[in-house]
């Protein structure tokens, strides 16, 4: 499980997170969503370290992240090598894909599992052309990302983060950089992930979608949760004006 206690997130005298605590379950997938600019990224970076909390806790399966206050410069990592280890363990899917330019697909999806998890590369190989297969780019292996569409290059993305078998999965708005006829294959291998039951946290903006997959949706608006719940209450019967307001906006 991953377990968020109270994050706070300070970017110089802007409040950006405002104590917002999450607690995820082997295979929950909570979308999170919100207005621009509420503190969706900037929680999900907060969630893998990728930007350090300026207060709070996150705990995953058992063991917390270690930071200690310098007491001039907020958090820091106590243990550099626990976060590479635990952030290793949350594998992060970005709007923009960011795939290696210069690797094939397929050297995409080995790279860490190789160099990082020290997995032997046949090995390595082997289990990615399974997770190719499975996100149906066995064909474009020895592909470059740039010769690909951007449907094409997020589901790469994708199997890059479950080569290294993930404990969680966390996607950032995975969806909002693709042409609308694009969107729809990459929806498709986040929803068999769902149904297969992998921890995920998802940021998105399509609402019918985290309608359909999550487990739980939370609310944010302002860097704190407004509401939060299963999918039917949230967006069938939300309680709270602002999530009323912002429903009735994006439809
Ligand atoms: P969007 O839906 O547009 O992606 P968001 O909910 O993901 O928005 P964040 O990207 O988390 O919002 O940003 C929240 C606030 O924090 C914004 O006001 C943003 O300008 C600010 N912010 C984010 N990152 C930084 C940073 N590195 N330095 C300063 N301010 C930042
Ligand atoms: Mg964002």
């Amino acid at each position: 499980a991953i377990e968020v206690r109270d994050l706070f997130k300070r970017f110089g005298p802007l409040e950006v997170l405002k104590g917002v605590s999450l607690t995820a379950r082997q295979g929950d997938v909570i979308a999170i969503i919100g207005g621009s600019g509420s503190g969706k990224s900037t929680f999900l970076r907060c969630i893998n370290m990728l930007e350090l909390p300026s207060a709070g806790s996150v705990t995953v399966h058992g063991e917390e992240i270690a930071l200690r206050d310098d007491g001039h410069h907020g958090l820091r990592p106590a243990n550099r090598r626990q976060i590479e280890r635990i952030r290793s363990q949350l594998a992060m899917v970005f709007q923009s894909f960011n795939l290696w330019q210069h690797m094939t697909v397929l050297q995409n999806v080995i790279e860490v599992p190789i160099h990082v998890l020290g997995m032997k590369r046949d090995e390595a190989v082997s289990i990615a052309e399974k997770i190719l297969r499975r996100v149906g780019l066995h064909e474009k292996q020895d592909a470059y990302p740039a010769f690909m569409s951007g449907g094409q290059q997020q589901r790469a993305a994708i199997a890059r983060a479950l080569a290294v078998q993930p404990l969680a999965m966390l996607f950032d708005e995975p969806t909002s950089a693709l042409d609308p006829e694009l969107v729809g294959e990459v929806l498709s291998v986040i929803g068999d992930l769902a149904r297969e039951r992998r921890t995920m946290i998802l940021v998105t903006h399509e609402m019918k979608f985290a309608r359909e997959v999550a487990s739980h949706v939370i609310f944010l608006d302002n860097g704190i949760i407004e509401e939060q719940g299963p999918p039917e209450q949230v967006f069938g019967d939300p309680k709270s004006e602002r999530l009323k307001k912002f429903i009735s906006s994006i439809h």
